[in-house]
């Protein structure tokens, strides 16, 4: 049954700030000693160690008075952090030790329904917890809850997703009005699209850009003081502040503009812009700011929620490059030419106006557009998703 998460703020009281305070603890805990133990076999070439949290209550009797399904979880977490690792040893880096520092969270699950809401008292019950938790729930959901996260930010605010098994997660799907959609990303503008209705730009919003600046001010003054003083207690504090703030807005108006993409048209293609190679560039500051990678995810999850098809065309299909109107490859257009001129045909291109048009091709299936490249654009997977490892990450 598909699963969908719930974000609520919780405000805890004092006694259970303790003892979430206790549970985060102990679940780092029992993450780093199970992470000592693995390290030590792997580093001895010997068979990693599967042991659960329940081989160190004897010892560490503390362990005993939290809730007991956080500390499985950390298991198995890091059990899956082995199994990427050793799946593909580039992506996945070894997990790492965790410090206090880091956010603090735990994930419990819900058996014989130790975990409930109340919608009416507005409380959270939680395993350990039988009073229950203050939860703001600003949006009601329907289905059998799988499991809670507790989390704390670095400024001290409380949250606690919810998965939740829904009978049907599906948002009312609008019909959409457009065949297809070509999706150029670029550093001028955040996007240009082009569907059956025409092409338009996306700005990069503007107030995204005025708080980045401000986050770049508050992690430069926070660098600057000294450790362990107080002034770097203050700037980080500030620094933490800020953040949520813009990654709120950020995401807030990738969620909107994928949704809105989403709607509009039935297929969806995009480059495969390869974010990771990117990075390594001077271009990464503007490419990690916009948020690209994330867009992406969510038009990805987006498509697949509402019966759409999103197409990833490969990196080496010259969308900027060819020709709208006569297929022409432009061999020599660099990175700086935003208008060229097609000697073929004698069209003027906008650069990123003419990418979009030929990703909307693709997703139209017009293969005599790029008669040559089509094998390597066909990225589909049968049932029209997207491949999952692409090509270079293999
Ligand atoms: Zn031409």
């Amino acid at each position: 049954m598909p699963l969908k998460a719930y974000k609520y703020r919780i405000y805890p009281s004092d006694a259970q700030i303790v003892l979430f305070a206790k549970t985060f603890g102990c679940c780092r805990f029992v993450w780093n000693k199970m992470l000592e133990e693995k390290l030590q076999a792997y580093k001895k070439k010997e068979r990693i160690p599967q042991d659960t949290p329940a081989k160190y209550k004897e010892e560490f009797p503390f362990l005993k008075e939290v809730d007991s399904f956080a500390l499985c979880n950390v298991q198995l977490q890091l059990e899956k952090a082995f199994k990427d690792h050793f799946r593909n040893r580039k992506q996945f880096k070894l997990p790492k030790f965790k410090k206090k520092r880091d956010k603090q969270s735990y994930t419990t699950n819900n058996v014989h329904n130790s975990i409930r809401v109340d919608f009416e008292k507005s409380l959270l019950y939680l395993p350990k917890i039988r009073e229950g938790v203050k939860i703001e729930l600003h949006r009601r959901f329907d289905g059998k809850i799988k499991s809670v996260t507790v989390s704390r930010t670095n400024d001290g605010k409380y949250y606690a997703p919810i998965l939740v098994e829904t009978q049907n997660p599906r948002n009312k799907v609008v019909e959409p009005k457009s065949k297809s959609c070509g999706i150029d990303l670029g550093l001028e503008h955040f996007a240009t699209v082009t569907n059956d209705l025409g092409s338009y730009k996306v700005e990069h919003p503007k107030y995204l850009h005025r708080g980045e600046e401000r986050l770049r001010r508050l992690q430069r003054s926070f660098s600057r003081k000294q450790k362990d003083s107080k002034n770097r207690e203050r700037a980080r504090l500030r620094l933490a502040r800020h953040h949520p703030y813009i990654s709120n807005a950020r995401n807030d108006f990738l969620r909107k503009l994928s949704k809105a993409i989403i709607d509009e048209n039935q297929v969806v293609v995009v480059e495969d812009i390869n974010v990771k190679g990117l990075l390594k560039t001077k271009l990464s500051k503007s490419i990690s700011d916009s948020g690209w990678s994330k867009f992406l995810t969510y038009l990805k999850y987006k498509a697949d929620w509402y019966g759409r098809t999103f197409i990833q065309v490969d990196r080496f299909f010259p969308s900027s490059k060819l020709c709208h109107r006569c297929g022409y490859k432009n061999d020599d257009l660099t990175l700086h030419d935003r208008t060229w001129c097609c000697p073929a045909c004698g069209e003027t291109h906008d650069r990123d106006v003419n990418a979009s048009i030929n990703l909307y091709y693709v997703g139209l299936g017009r293969p005599e557009v790029t008669p040559v490249e089509r094998a390597l654009v066909d990225d589909r997977s049968p049932n029209g998703l997207p491949k999952k490892p692409s090509r270079d990450e293999a």
